[in-house]
């Protein structure tokens, strides 16, 4: 089984065991910390739904990983760096696949493996008709002009354009790429394709062919299950509650504006330069301009600067991972004030965290679905692109608040029903789903 290091892994099916030692090369190509920690998730889950050993070993890895090497010319002309970029497409078994592009200086193979496998269980929550993907570049974006960044992304989409398409797999954005990232690529792709394809990607400009309300999407879905969460922690009405958001790009700064269109104050916001406090809540609009200025919230004067460490330990109804994974471990998660998470994040929670979190009665909304608004209006930005018919804000907003409130409902009866958290809720849903129909399928050949 993967997740116990080298000597765990399967060598009777993989390798050669030389003296009770692996030999390297047996080694998983997309082992890593993160893909170990979604691993030992699912096994969880499966073990307590007592999931069928072939399907939970098919469910365990990617079905298809593509490794790209490329080289990146940069603006000082003579300078030709080689990027590493890469697609995991964790499961084809229930349509296309769908899944963001991150650019990133750490991103690599294990961390896309992982996080394409939370997006088969995302799908499968929502009861969407795709499976997990994900993908990336190793690549700082914040070093990138928009020129490179542009030549970055056409030769990415080059390099795994025969395994992308409406009906194969879905890029959207997702760290370090936006709604420009997006038509590039859907540009790239109709260039080769010789007609106009925008359903290559979802997270397009509208004037592309991208939904309405796609870019709210993640951080608005998150906030909308607030007061049905706030409910379950027992609580009453949101109004007035304390929330601290970690990160403020796209899902961080749309959470903190419904959090408080809700009436709620939103007292710390982070990113990469660190973090802000202000007690009595943040302006949102007006952080969100200083951002649109001058790219980052350093010299913002409208609170006091914190540390991104900080911002976890501080007093909060209810707390929002919207940046980075990783960030709730064992190492703070007893030091947590708030009574409620709310992951906007993909895998900020580590197992070890999670269990501390449960052990102190916190209440945590996971990120397959806490976040699921991004895919879910994604999915309706593809069903608009295929039929040449789009939608107005109000259907899709209306419609996002329906499925997500179906999801949580369901999840929640599910966590009631077993007496499980959440988390564990949402995942045997999501896997029970895709085991389903990996059973109606059969075995080819
Ligand atoms: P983004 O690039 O728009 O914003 C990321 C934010 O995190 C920025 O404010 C950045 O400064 C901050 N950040 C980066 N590194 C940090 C660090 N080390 N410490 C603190 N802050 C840091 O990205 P996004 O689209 O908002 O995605 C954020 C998270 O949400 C990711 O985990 C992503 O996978 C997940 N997510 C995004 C979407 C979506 O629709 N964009 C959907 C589902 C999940």
């Amino acid at each position: 089984m993967p997740g116990d290091g080298l000597v765990s892994l399967s060598a009777s099916h993989h390798g050669r065991v030389v003296d009770n030692i692996v030999e390297e090369t047996d080694l998983r190509e997309w082992e890593s910390q993160l893909y170990r920690e979604a691993v030992k998730q699912f096994n969880l889950v499966a073990e307590r739904m007592g999931l069928d050993d072939n399907i939970a070993e098919r469910l365990r890895v990617p079905q298809r990983a593509i490794v790209v090497s490329f080289p990146f010319r940069h603006d000082q002309y003579s300078d030709v760096e080689t990027l590493y970029g890469y697609r995991v497409q964790h499961l084809l078994t229930m349509g296309p696949t769908k899944g963001g592009i991150r650019y990133a200086p750490d991103v690599n193979l294990g961390e896309v493996a992982a996080l394409a496998m939370l997006m088969t269980w995302k799908c499968a929550i929502i009861g969407l008709p795709f499976g997990g993907a994900k993908g990336g570049v190793r690549v700082d974006p914040l070093r990138l002009s928009r020129a490179e960044k542009q030549r970055v992304t056409r030769r990415y989409t080059a390099e795994i354009i025969n395994f992308i398409g409406p009906n194969k797999d879905i890029p959207a954005p997702d760290m370090g790429t936006d709604e420009q990232v997006m038509a590039w690529i859907m540009d790239t792709y109709s260039q080769q394709m010789g007609h106009s394809v925008p359903a290559v990607v979802t997270g397009k400009p509208p004037a592309l062919g991208g939904s309405v309300a796609r870019r709210e999407a993640t951080g608005r879905g998150l906030v909308s299950l607030l007061p049905l969460a706030w409910q379950h922690r027992g609580g009453g009405s949101p109004e007035g509650l304390d929330v601290v958001i970690h990160g403020f790009g796209n899902v961080g700064r749309y959470a903190a504006i419904a959090a408080e269109q809700l009436g709620c104050h939103v007292t710390a916001i982070s990113d990469v330069s660190g973090g802000l406090y202000n007690g009595s809540g943040i302006d949102i609009t007006a952080v969100a301009e200083h951002v649109d200025r001058e790219g980052t919230l350093e010299g913002f004067e409208g609170g006091d600067r914190i540390t991104n460490d900080e911002i976890f330990e501080l007093d909060c109804d209810v707390l929002m991972p919207c940046a980075i994974g990783g960030v709730i471990t064992k190492a703070n998660a007893d030091r947590v004030k708030a009574s409620l998470i709310m992951e906007g994040a993909n895998g900020p929670t580590t197992a070890e965290g999670d269990e501390i979190l449960q052990e102190r009665g916190i209440v945590v909304v996971p990120d397959v679905i806490g976040n699921a608004g991004g895919v879910t209006v994604s999915y309706f930005e593809w069903v608009q692109d295929l039929q040449n018919y789009f939608w107005s804000e109000s259907e899709i907003v209306g419609r996002l608040r329906e499925i997500m409130n179906r999801a949580f409902d369901d999840v929640l009866s599910v966590a009631v029903r077993e007496s499980v958290p959440l988390r564990t809720a949402a995942l045997m849903r999501g896997v029970k789903r895709v085991a389903d129909a990996k059973l109606i399928r059969g075995v080819f050949p």
